[in-house]
């Protein structure tokens, strides 16, 4: 890609720091550091890496104030959700620094029979140098769930973040380090997209995970199939949020503006396009959009701010033209949906109602403070209407009644179901989609093992 690799403040469109791309000889340095690193971690025990995530974790705590006025202006995100990222970022590592040794103990298997007194169990392996392929909506988070379970299982990390946020790039390569972790037991490269293919291909790196479009991703994997390396994959959603008569409907209603307008609107589990049941479509369609429009959009610095810029230049065009077309085809657009500010790459949010197939809207992801709220007049429609995307990430669900619970549960196509709440990701559950939202998961157990060869063990 032809992105230069900078940071440019989303606020006020300045280039604050370029950075020049690594030549193929420090890219091939760094492999080589990364296999020498593999071969350390791999010979430590749990307890130690334990020790050095927890020192990492310390490190995390005591950098927040600066950290996260890094991440405010690498990507505009208000400055408390910022400082919100990074003690997330320490509670997850603690999580897996404590929890490692137990989610990846060897389990017992069955006797296989026939053979007399053979004993059989599973052991769990570091896979070795994993691949990160990162986003820049959480700068911290995305990189932080891959590498404290990858370090704790044993293995290394290299990271590709993505071109618009180096700094904080380099302050994840030489975190590790600083917390005792061998040398190269993670680090950063900075290269273009562009340059992914050659580093996965490369016979030192053992699999990919990759968060980001789709696009990215079915690239990532194309390659990654090809060379037969595993990969996890967490690509984009366009989450349900679904209303019904039994909910507490001012509840939901607050929730939902939260849900869909956090990290100014820039999340894969944001909730997307609310459907609403049609007794109580006015009543919540009046509270989200006074609500949204109660929002405050200015200087992400700002600890009053709700919203700040969209991270790029051309998320905020994507945003504009989305709210354009679906207003030509007949939406109702009830707030925002324009470029504010006279610098910077401001959008004042969007609520838009009477949305159609016809629109983009409809399908495409919307990355950014843009709702989309639809009515329903049953349970069912509900959950078809859910279901109509290409994506499958969260969803979240707004009833008392417990059948209808169960039934959307069962229903809905999708990686995770909240139930009264708005979707949030915790180290303690796992995380990930179905249908074009990717494969594999991150986080609790089930990211842990990702990376990991489960070996088979059976003796005499
Ligand atoms: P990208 O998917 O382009 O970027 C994510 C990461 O992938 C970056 O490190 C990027 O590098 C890299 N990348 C991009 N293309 C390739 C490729 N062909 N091969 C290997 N690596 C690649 O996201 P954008 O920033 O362009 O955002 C576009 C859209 O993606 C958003 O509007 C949103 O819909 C979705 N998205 C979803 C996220 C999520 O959390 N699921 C997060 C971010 C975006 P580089 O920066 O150098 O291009």
């Amino acid at each position: 890609s032809a992105v230069p690799i900078a940071t440019v403040n989303p606020a006020t469109g300045e280039l604050i720091e370029e950075f020049t791309a690594l030549t193929k000889e420090q890219v091939e340095e760094r492999l080589s550091r990364a296999e020498a690193a593999a071969a350390t971690l791999r010979a430590t025990d749990f307890a130690t890496r334990a020790r050095w995530m927890q020192a990492a974790a310390d490190l995390v705590e005591a950098d927040a104030g600066r950290t996260a006025r890094m991440l405010t202006i690498e990507m505009g995100k208000p400055i408390a959700q910022a400082r919100a990222e990074v003690l997330k970022c320490a509670h997850a590592m603690r999580f897996y620094a404590d929890n490692a040794e137990s989610l990846l103990a060897d389990q017992p298997l069955a006797d296989p029979g026939k053979v007399n007194a053979s004993a059989a169990y599973t052991t769990y392996a570091p896979l070795g140098v994993v691949l990160a392929v990162m986003p820049w909506n959480y700068p911290m988070w995305q990189v932080i769930r891959f590498a404290a379970p990858a370090l704790m299982a044993g293995n290394v990390g290299l990271l590709k973040h993505a071109s618009n946020v180096p700094q904080s790039a380099m302050y994840l390569d030489t975190l590790f380090e600083r917390a005792g972790f061998p040398a190269g037991s993670f680090q950063s490269l900075l290269i273009g997209a562009a340059g992914v293919e050659s580093v996965l291909r490369d016979r030192r790196v053992a699999a990919a995970t990759l968060t980001g479009s789709e696009p990215a991703g079915r690239s990532v994997a194309a390659v990654a199939g090809s060379e037969v390396k595993k990969v996890v994959l967490e690509l984009g959603g366009s989450d349900p949020f679904i209303v019904l008569p039994s909910a507490d409907v001012r509840a939901a209603a607050r929730t939902a503006v939260t849900a869909r307008t956090i990290n100014n609107g820039q999340s894969c589990i944001a909730a997307k396009r609310f459907i609403v049941h049609t007794d109580v479509y006015d009543e919540f369609v009046e509270a989200f959009v006074a609500d949204t429009k109660a929002l405050t959009v200015g200087d992400p610095l700002d600890e009053e701010t709700d919203i700040g810029p969209i991270a790029t230049k051309s998320g905020r065009r994507e945003l504009v033209e989305l709210v354009e077309d679906a207003v030509a085809k007949g939406a109702v657009l009830r707030c925002g949906g324009s470029a504010v500010g006279t610098e910077g790459w401001f959008f004042e949010p969007a609520v838009l109602e009477e949305v159609t197939p016809a629109m983009r809207v409809y399908g495409e992801e919307a990355f950014g403070p843009l709702a989309v709220v639809h009515r329903v007049d049953s349970v069912e429609q509900a959950a078809e209407l859910a279901n109509d995307t290409t994506f499958g990430l969260s969803s979240s669900v707004w009833t008392a009644d417990p059948d209808e619970e169960r039934h959307l549960i069962g229903r809905l196509e999708a990686g995770a179901v909240f139930v009264n709440g708005m979707s949030v990701s915790y180290p303690e559950l796992p995380f990930g989609g179905v249908k074009d939202s990717g494969i594999g998961r991150e986080l609790a157990a089930e990211g842990i093992r990702e990376f990991c060869n489960l070996k088979t063990v059976w003796k005499r």
